[in-house]
Protein backbone atom coordinates (compact mmCIF):
# COMPACT_ATOMS: atom_id res chain seq x y z
CA UNK A 1 0.00 0.00 0.00
CA UNK A 2 1.92 3.87 -1.08
CA UNK A 3 2.14 5.88 1.98
CA UNK A 4 -0.71 7.86 2.58
CA UNK A 5 1.30 11.13 2.66
CA UNK A 6 2.17 10.22 -1.31
CA UNK A 7 -2.36 10.15 -2.39
CA UNK A 8 -2.04 11.74 -5.42
CA UNK A 9 -3.97 15.60 -5.69
CA UNK A 10 -3.37 15.78 -1.84
CA UNK A 11 -0.56 17.77 0.39
CA UNK A 12 -0.36 16.23 3.54
CA UNK A 13 0.76 18.52 6.46
CA UNK A 14 2.29 15.96 8.83
CA UNK A 15 3.68 18.35 11.41
CA UNK A 16 2.89 15.88 14.59
CA UNK A 17 3.61 12.78 14.77
CA UNK A 18 0.11 10.95 14.99
CA UNK A 19 -1.84 13.63 13.57
CA UNK A 20 -1.71 14.43 10.22
CA UNK A 21 -4.39 17.36 8.02
CA UNK A 22 -4.90 16.41 4.15
CA UNK A 23 -5.45 19.63 2.19
CA UNK A 24 -6.92 18.45 -1.61
CA UNK A 25 -4.54 20.75 -4.30
CA UNK A 26 -6.23 21.48 -7.22
CA UNK A 27 -3.31 24.04 -8.88
CA UNK A 28 -0.03 24.54 -7.84
CA UNK A 29 1.37 28.03 -8.22
CA UNK A 30 4.71 27.52 -6.60
CA UNK A 31 7.51 25.54 -5.39
CA UNK A 32 10.86 26.48 -4.33
CA UNK A 33 13.86 26.45 -2.07
CA UNK A 34 15.24 28.98 -0.69
CA UNK A 35 18.41 29.59 1.34
CA UNK A 36 16.34 28.85 4.62
CA UNK A 37 13.01 26.24 3.84
CA UNK A 38 10.88 25.36 0.98
CA UNK A 39 8.27 27.09 0.14
CA UNK A 40 5.29 25.97 -1.64
CA UNK A 41 1.87 27.57 -2.58
CA UNK A 42 -1.40 25.88 -4.04
CA UNK A 43 -4.90 26.55 -4.11
CA UNK A 44 -7.60 24.41 -2.12
CA UNK A 45 -11.49 25.26 -3.19
CA UNK A 46 -11.98 26.38 0.83
CA UNK A 47 -8.84 27.84 1.84
CA UNK A 48 -7.71 29.41 -1.61
CA UNK A 49 -4.55 29.53 -1.93
CA UNK A 50 -2.08 28.35 1.06
CA UNK A 51 1.40 28.61 1.39
CA UNK A 52 3.38 26.14 3.18
CA UNK A 53 7.21 26.53 4.31
CA UNK A 54 8.90 22.95 4.69
CA UNK A 55 5.47 21.39 4.45
CA UNK A 56 4.31 23.21 7.39
CA UNK A 57 0.95 25.50 6.54
CA UNK A 58 1.94 29.15 7.30
CA UNK A 59 -1.32 31.15 5.75
CA UNK A 60 -4.29 30.59 3.95
CA UNK A 61 -6.01 33.29 1.88
CA UNK A 62 -9.54 32.04 3.53
CA UNK A 63 -8.99 31.84 7.40
CA UNK A 64 -5.86 33.85 7.92
CA UNK A 65 -8.22 36.85 9.52
CA UNK A 66 -8.56 35.47 12.39
CA UNK A 67 -4.77 34.88 13.15
CA UNK A 68 -3.61 38.00 11.87
CA UNK A 69 -6.62 40.48 13.43
CA UNK A 70 -6.14 38.35 17.17
CA UNK A 71 -2.28 39.16 17.40
CA UNK A 72 -2.57 42.56 15.99
CA UNK A 73 -5.77 44.27 17.31
CA UNK A 74 -5.84 42.86 21.02
CA UNK A 75 -2.34 44.13 22.20
CA UNK A 76 -2.99 47.31 20.38
CA UNK A 77 -6.26 47.71 21.32
CA UNK A 78 -4.91 46.90 25.30
CA UNK A 79 -2.80 49.00 25.15
CA UNK A 80 -4.28 52.13 23.71
CA UNK A 81 -1.54 54.25 22.80
CA UNK A 82 0.37 52.06 20.57
CA UNK A 83 2.82 54.05 18.05
CA UNK A 84 5.78 51.72 17.71
CA UNK A 85 5.09 48.18 16.85
CA UNK A 86 7.77 45.79 16.02
CA UNK A 87 6.66 42.23 13.97
CA UNK A 88 9.16 39.48 13.90
CA UNK A 89 8.86 36.65 10.80
CA UNK A 90 5.81 37.68 9.43
CA UNK A 91 6.87 37.43 6.03
CA UNK A 92 3.42 37.05 3.83
CA UNK A 93 2.82 40.96 5.39
CA UNK A 94 -0.48 39.73 6.77
CA UNK A 95 0.75 40.87 10.49
CA UNK A 96 1.65 44.66 8.85
CA UNK A 97 -1.48 44.99 7.14
CA UNK A 98 -3.72 44.95 10.22
CA UNK A 99 -1.33 46.31 12.57
CA UNK A 100 -0.90 49.53 10.11
CA UNK A 101 -4.94 49.45 9.88
CA UNK A 102 -4.43 51.71 12.99
CA UNK A 103 -3.62 55.51 12.43
CA UNK A 104 -2.57 55.78 15.34
CA UNK A 105 0.61 53.67 14.77
CA UNK A 106 3.37 55.60 13.25
CA UNK A 107 6.18 53.23 12.42
CA UNK A 108 5.90 49.47 12.18
CA UNK A 109 9.37 47.41 12.19
CA UNK A 110 9.20 43.77 10.56
CA UNK A 111 12.03 41.30 10.90
CA UNK A 112 11.78 38.63 8.71
CA UNK A 113 15.17 35.68 8.10
CA UNK A 114 14.11 34.91 4.67
CA UNK A 115 13.32 37.67 1.88
CA UNK A 116 12.33 35.03 -0.69
CA UNK A 117 8.57 34.96 2.09
CA UNK A 118 8.28 38.39 1.49
CA UNK A 119 9.52 38.32 -2.23
CA UNK A 120 7.08 35.38 -3.53
CA UNK A 121 4.10 36.73 -1.10
CA UNK A 122 3.66 39.97 -3.51
CA UNK A 123 3.47 37.61 -6.13
CA UNK A 124 1.61 34.76 -5.14
CA UNK A 125 -0.39 36.50 -1.82
CA UNK A 126 -0.58 40.00 -2.66
CA UNK A 127 -4.56 39.98 -0.74
CA UNK A 128 -2.46 39.06 2.08
CA UNK A 129 -0.12 41.99 2.48
CA UNK A 130 -2.43 44.47 0.45
CA UNK A 131 -0.16 47.05 0.04
CA UNK A 132 1.09 47.06 4.09
CA UNK A 133 4.93 46.49 1.58
CA UNK A 134 4.48 50.33 0.01
CA UNK A 135 3.13 51.86 3.49
CA UNK A 136 5.74 54.46 4.32
CA UNK A 137 5.35 53.25 8.01
CA UNK A 138 7.09 49.93 7.62
CA UNK A 139 10.12 48.93 7.86
CA UNK A 140 11.02 46.28 6.05
CA UNK A 141 14.29 44.68 7.80
CA UNK A 142 15.69 41.03 6.68
CA UNK A 143 17.47 39.51 9.24
CA UNK A 144 17.51 36.89 12.38
CA UNK A 145 14.79 37.86 14.89
CA UNK A 146 17.04 36.76 17.25
CA UNK A 147 19.65 38.72 16.42
CA UNK A 148 17.94 42.06 15.29
CA UNK A 149 16.29 41.98 19.40
CA UNK A 150 19.67 41.80 20.81
CA UNK A 151 20.72 45.25 19.47
CA UNK A 152 20.63 48.59 21.90
CA UNK A 153 17.52 50.71 21.38
CA UNK A 154 18.25 54.73 21.35
CA UNK A 155 15.81 56.71 23.62
CA UNK A 156 12.67 57.08 22.02
CA UNK A 157 13.24 53.70 19.51
CA UNK A 158 11.98 51.32 21.66
CA UNK A 159 8.61 49.17 20.90
CA UNK A 160 5.05 49.91 22.79
CA UNK A 161 4.13 45.89 21.00
CA UNK A 162 5.92 43.28 19.70
CA UNK A 163 4.29 40.33 17.38
CA UNK A 164 5.83 37.50 16.98
CA UNK A 165 4.71 35.39 13.90
CA UNK A 166 6.85 33.14 13.73
CA UNK A 167 6.87 29.36 11.83
CA UNK A 168 6.99 26.72 14.88
CA UNK A 169 10.10 25.85 16.69
CA UNK A 170 11.45 24.01 14.48
CA UNK A 171 14.17 25.36 11.65
CA UNK A 172 14.84 28.87 11.71
CA UNK A 173 11.87 29.62 13.49
CA UNK A 174 13.54 27.90 16.86
CA UNK A 175 15.76 30.22 17.96
CA UNK A 176 12.20 32.92 18.94
CA UNK A 177 10.73 30.19 21.48
CA UNK A 178 14.18 30.72 23.84
CA UNK A 179 14.14 32.95 27.05
CA UNK A 180 17.19 34.71 25.68
CA UNK A 181 15.06 35.80 22.69
CA UNK A 182 12.27 36.54 25.01
CA UNK A 183 14.31 38.46 27.47
CA UNK A 184 15.48 40.99 24.85
CA UNK A 185 12.25 40.74 23.38
CA UNK A 186 11.05 42.15 26.79
CA UNK A 187 14.20 44.51 26.61
CA UNK A 188 13.18 46.53 23.67
CA UNK A 189 9.64 46.76 25.07
CA UNK A 190 8.43 50.20 26.39
CA UNK A 191 7.31 50.90 29.44
CA UNK A 192 3.77 49.09 29.79
CA UNK A 193 4.59 47.21 26.31
CA UNK A 194 3.02 44.33 25.59
CA UNK A 195 4.81 40.80 23.95
CA UNK A 196 2.12 38.24 21.84
CA UNK A 197 3.46 35.34 20.22
CA UNK A 198 2.03 32.46 18.10
CA UNK A 199 2.38 29.53 20.26
CA UNK A 200 1.00 27.08 18.33
CA UNK A 201 -2.05 24.57 19.04
CA UNK A 202 -1.69 23.50 22.81
CA UNK A 203 -3.70 19.75 22.40
CA UNK A 204 -1.23 19.19 20.23
CA UNK A 205 1.61 21.28 20.89
CA UNK A 206 1.48 21.60 24.81
CA UNK A 207 4.82 21.51 26.01
CA UNK A 208 5.67 24.41 23.42
CA UNK A 209 2.92 26.64 25.29
CA UNK A 210 5.01 25.23 28.90
CA UNK A 211 8.09 26.47 27.70
CA UNK A 212 6.72 29.98 26.79
CA UNK A 213 4.53 30.48 29.88
CA UNK A 214 7.79 29.62 32.05
CA UNK A 215 9.42 31.94 30.35
CA UNK A 216 7.12 34.65 30.54
CA UNK A 217 6.13 34.28 34.18
CA UNK A 218 9.50 34.54 34.87
CA UNK A 219 9.77 37.58 33.05
CA UNK A 220 6.25 39.61 33.06
CA UNK A 221 4.47 40.65 35.88
CA UNK A 222 1.99 38.85 33.89
CA UNK A 223 2.47 36.16 31.35
CA UNK A 224 -0.48 34.32 30.14
CA UNK A 225 -1.95 33.36 26.69
CA UNK A 226 -4.78 34.26 24.76
CA UNK A 227 -7.14 31.79 22.18
CA UNK A 228 -8.72 31.86 18.75
CA UNK A 229 -9.29 28.93 16.63
CA UNK A 230 -7.56 29.18 13.32
CA UNK A 231 -8.90 26.33 10.83
CA UNK A 232 -5.63 25.67 8.74
CA UNK A 233 -3.91 25.05 12.15
CA UNK A 234 -5.57 21.36 12.57
CA UNK A 235 -5.98 20.31 16.25
CA UNK A 236 -8.08 22.97 18.11
CA UNK A 237 -7.80 26.88 19.17
CA UNK A 238 -4.27 28.17 19.26
CA UNK A 239 -2.50 30.25 21.82
CA UNK A 240 -0.95 33.28 21.64
CA UNK A 241 1.20 34.35 24.39
CA UNK A 242 0.64 37.35 26.08
CA UNK A 243 3.33 39.03 28.06
CA UNK A 244 3.45 42.29 29.83
CA UNK A 245 4.86 45.02 33.43
CA UNK A 246 1.27 46.90 32.65
CA UNK A 247 -1.94 47.10 33.55
CA UNK A 248 -3.62 46.57 29.81
CA UNK A 249 -5.03 42.81 30.57
CA UNK A 250 -6.94 44.48 32.66
CA UNK A 251 -8.66 47.16 30.32
CA UNK A 252 -12.59 47.01 30.34
CA UNK A 253 -14.50 46.10 27.75
CA UNK A 254 -16.13 49.73 27.37
CA UNK A 255 -12.45 51.29 27.23
CA UNK A 256 -12.20 48.48 24.64
CA UNK A 257 -15.26 49.41 22.72
CA UNK A 258 -14.53 52.98 22.52
CA UNK A 259 -11.03 52.61 21.47
CA UNK A 260 -12.65 50.10 18.86
CA UNK A 261 -14.79 52.87 17.55
CA UNK A 262 -12.44 55.38 17.52
CA UNK A 263 -9.72 53.10 15.54
CA UNK A 264 -12.96 52.85 13.00
CA UNK A 265 -11.71 49.42 12.02
CA UNK A 266 -13.84 47.10 10.20
CA UNK A 267 -12.11 43.39 11.29
CA UNK A 268 -14.22 40.14 10.45
CA UNK A 269 -12.77 38.27 13.78
CA UNK A 270 -11.94 40.43 16.51
CA UNK A 271 -14.23 42.53 18.16
CA UNK A 272 -13.96 43.87 22.40
CA UNK A 273 -16.14 40.62 22.87
CA UNK A 274 -14.31 38.15 21.36
CA UNK A 275 -10.99 40.28 22.99
CA UNK A 276 -12.17 39.53 26.44
CA UNK A 277 -13.56 36.13 26.04
CA UNK A 278 -10.56 34.78 24.40
CA UNK A 279 -8.91 35.14 27.89
CA UNK A 280 -10.96 32.66 29.24
CA UNK A 281 -9.10 29.64 29.39
CA UNK A 282 -9.87 26.27 29.38
CA UNK A 283 -9.08 23.59 32.04
CA UNK A 284 -6.57 21.97 29.76
CA UNK A 285 -4.37 25.09 28.61
CA UNK A 286 -4.32 25.76 32.62
CA UNK A 287 -3.04 22.13 33.40
CA UNK A 288 0.02 23.41 30.68
CA UNK A 289 0.21 26.60 32.80
CA UNK A 290 3.74 26.49 35.08
N1 LIG B 1 1.18 32.02 10.77
C1 LIG B 1 2.19 31.04 10.68
C2 LIG B 1 2.04 29.92 11.66
O1 LIG B 1 1.48 30.10 12.72
O2 LIG B 1 2.50 28.82 11.34
C3 LIG B 1 3.53 31.67 10.69
C4 LIG B 1 3.62 32.80 9.70
S1 LIG B 1 5.00 32.83 8.65
C5 LIG B 1 4.75 34.42 8.03
C6 LIG B 1 6.36 32.89 9.75
C7 LIG B 1 7.58 33.60 9.20
O3 LIG B 1 8.60 33.57 10.20
C8 LIG B 1 8.18 32.99 7.95
O4 LIG B 1 8.09 33.92 6.91
C9 LIG B 1 9.63 32.68 8.34
O5 LIG B 1 10.56 32.90 7.29
C10 LIG B 1 9.84 33.64 9.50
N2 LIG B 1 10.92 33.28 10.43
C11 LIG B 1 11.26 32.05 10.88
N3 LIG B 1 12.33 32.13 11.70
C12 LIG B 1 12.67 33.44 11.79
C13 LIG B 1 13.68 34.15 12.49
N4 LIG B 1 14.57 33.52 13.26
N5 LIG B 1 13.73 35.51 12.36
C14 LIG B 1 12.81 36.16 11.58
N6 LIG B 1 11.85 35.53 10.87
C15 LIG B 1 11.76 34.19 10.98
Amino acid sequence: MSDFRDIPGWTVETLHEDHAQALRETALLYDSETEHQRIRVFRNPTFGRIMTLDGVVQVTEGDEFIYHEMLTHTPILAHGAARRVLIIGGGDGGMAREALRHASVEHVTMVEIDAGVVEFSKTYLPAISDGAFDDARLELVIADGAEFVRRDVAEGEGYDVIIVDSTDPIGPGEVLFTDTFYGHAKRILNPGGILVTQNGVPFLQGDELTNTMRAFKALFAEGTCFMATVPSYAGGPMAFGWGTDGEARQTSLATLRARFKKAAITPRYYTPEVHQAAFALPGYVLALMP
